[in-house]
């Protein structure tokens, strides 16, 4: 069964109550402070070590995690998927996005700014004007660079989370699948993100 499939079994709305409408709130706020160019560095973090951690305590909770927990890869794939609806919603108003170039570009801007990973748009495959389906290679992403192989894409939440923005901005169900990933040996992430097929 399709990873989307399994990970549609869990509500949005569930995730909201407790994470994704608080998160949401301070995600805008940073948003309109890059805008304006001020510094988000220890403001919306702690009082002393602000907000930015290492990778590598990062990779030692998240990898172990997903390799063994069965069906961590859905949790992490829906919440990113709340994540990224949420997240994609304040990107598009804040910067007033129109189409997956600005999305992506914009969506590359905030993601270096908070040490996330470097996006980049490869490929948009369009039929009768619409879009079927979007490839973004992601650089030095936080979850996987630099880690062993384990045989296994990793990045489910990411993969979720772009696919959950790029639902808000082609208003349709689409799908996110990790093609590339360290995690498998490669270089970089590659995600491709598709209309869902029913
Ligand atoms: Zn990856």
């Amino acid at each position: 069964m399709p990873l989307w499939k399994r990970a549609d079994v869990y509500s949005c709305s569930d995730l909201d109550q407790i994470l994704v409408n608080k998160i949401a709130e301070r995600f805008e706020n940073m948003v309109s402070k890059l805008q304006s160019e001020e510094k988000i560095l220890g403001e919306y973090g702690r009082p002393t070590l602000g907000q930015f951690v290492s990778i590598h305590s990062l990779q030692a909770k998240l990898i172990p995690t997903l390799l063994l927990t069965p069906g961590m890869e859905v949790a992490l794939y829906q919440a990113g998927l709340c994540w990224g609806r949420a997240a994609g919603e304040v990107m598009i108003k804040n910067f007033n996005i129109r189409n997956v170039e600005e999305f992506v570009e914009y969506g590359g801007m905030v993601s270096k700014k908070l040490g996330l990973q470097i996006p980049e748009l490869i490929e948009i495959n369009e039929f009768n004007g619409n879009i079927k389906s979007v490839n973004i290679r992601l650089y030095e992403c936080s979850d996987c660079f630099g880690v062993p192989i384990v045989n296994m894409p990793i990045c489910y939440f990411e993969t979720g989370k772009w696919a959950g923005g790029m639902e808000v901005l082609l208003q349709k169900p689409m799908e996110g699948i990790e093609k590339k990933c360290p995690g498998l040996g490669d270089d970089f992430c590659e995600i491709e993100i598709k209309e869902r097929q029913y």
